[in-house]
């Protein structure tokens, strides 16, 4: 939409112009079947192959350890669940506090299901605590999944630490990467991960595209069973246009993935500084030593996330807050409160996510923006007079339990 400054590509990207080119003969006049037997099917089996190497290609990895999902979050589910189901004799899971509901829901599930998982901790820059982690391997340890960059600070975890250990006692190791894949390099070949998780929506492919990685000779059992599609992996008949899509949004991302790593950040940093120096009691969320190129996350003393990106939203600006409204009170995300983010902060969290369309003018203008905002919003803000320490019930102001 013209006008629209978009910062919150880590909800979702918008579609390359190179990614829908590659995607419309399959939505048009190519649309065979794979699966048929005529030249228009094999040629649409051949795009497929073609998109099968781009992805392997982006992660270091073989084409045919690449299976095209419907989104990162059956991506997800296909790995754990998989993991599992093919080694039923094992009944314990290590994953973090921090991940995505994606996999927090799956962990749930496998604890109601009578196995044992382990949550574990982060500090207050959202840093995993890997003594908790070493100690928590055990032999009857089925799979550990934490992801490589969390979602809503851009925390990178130390995947190829966590993942070596893992490897070492022969446990299983799934990552959500679903933030990471084209943000920062990944080379599969030189990482002893079983498992990782994609989905093509946060890197300028469609949403209802994903893709999981298995390594040849990991464990694994099909989550969608049926056709004979992705080698009897994955049933299903194939989206065609939308794998292709993936496959051209992979290849753009190796392209670019300097720029994500130089411009990209430039901005992103650009942007922090812009906005401490101009807001008192501002806070940076996440670990600004080891964090995405694109993301940042940013806590104003006094007001509420929501309240800010109403006010964004009516200068044209797209954010995220790190509180969600659950029954009339605002709670501070798990991830905030898991990092332990004192209250007067925790409600006034916003999300800023970049991508390689974000322009030095953009950038600018929000900062310019937000500094009018938050400023307007603290005269206002029934946060003003609570002391640091405050706890829950200080607050008159909403009905939620957050500390
Ligand atoms: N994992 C992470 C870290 C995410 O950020 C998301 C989406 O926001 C998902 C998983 C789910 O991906 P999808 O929307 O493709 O199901």
């Amino acid at each position: 939409m013209s006008g629209t400054i978009y910062l919150d590509n880590n909800a979702t990207t918008a579609v390359a112009p190179e990614v829908l080119d590659a995607m419309m003969p399959y939505l048009q006049g190519e649309y065979g079947n794979p699966s048929s037997m005529y030249s228009m099917a094999g040629r649409a089996g051949k795009a497929i192959a073609t998109a099968r190497e781009q992805v392997a290609s982006l992660l270091g990895a073989q084409p045919e350890e690449i299976i095209f999902t419907a989104c990162g979050t059956e991506s997800d589910a296909t790995a754990i669940l998989g993991a599992f189901e093919a080694q039923p004799e094992k009944r314990h899971f290590i994953t973090s506090r921090v991940e995505h509901s994606a996999v927090i829901a799956l962990g749930q599930l496998l604890q109601q299901r009578g196995c044992r998982v382990t949550w574990l901790d982060v500090d207050d820059k959202g840093r995993l605590d890997m003594d908790q982690y070493r100690d928590a391997l055990t032999d009857d340890t089925a799979l550990v999944s934490l992801m490589y960059a969390n979602n809503e600070t851009g925390t990178v975890f130390p995947v190829p630490q966590a993942a070596a250990l893992a490897n070492g006692r022969g446990i299983r190791f799934h990552t959500d990467a679903v933030q990471a894949v084209g943000k920062i390099p990944i080379n599969l070949s030189a990482l002893p991960v079983d498992y990782l998780a994609l989905s093509g929506h946060k890197l300028h492919a469609p949403k209802g595209i994903g893709a999981l990685y298995v390594r040849r000779g990991s464990p694994f059992r099909p989550f969608m069973i049926g056709g004979h599609q992705e080698r009897g992996r994955r049933a299903g008949t194939e989206n065609v246009p939308y794998i292709v899509g993936l496959g051209k949004a992979c290849e753009l991302a190796a392209a670019h993935i300097k720029d994500e790593n130089t411009r990209v950040k430039a901005l992103r940093d650009k942007l922090e500084e812009g906005l401490l120096r101009n807001i008192p009691d501002a806070i940076i969320n996440g670990d600004r030593e080891n964090r995405l190129p694109n993301t940042m996350n940013i806590s104003f003393k006094y007001v509420e996330g929501e309240a800010i990106l109403l006010l964004l939203d009516q200068e044209g600006i797209c954010a995220s807050s790190g509180s969600a409204c659950t029954s009339g009170s605002l709670e501070p995300s798990h991830v905030l409160r898991s990092m332990g983010v004192p209250f007067t902060y925790a409600h006034g969290s916003v999300r800023l996510s970049l991508s390689r369309f974000t322009t030095e003018v953009e950038i600018s203008k929000t900062v310019d923006a937000l500094t009018r905002i938050i400023a307007r919003l603290r005269e206002i803000s029934p946060f003003r007079n609570l002391p640091d320490d405050a706890a829950p019930g200080d607050c008159k102001h909403c009905s939620c339990s957050c500390s």
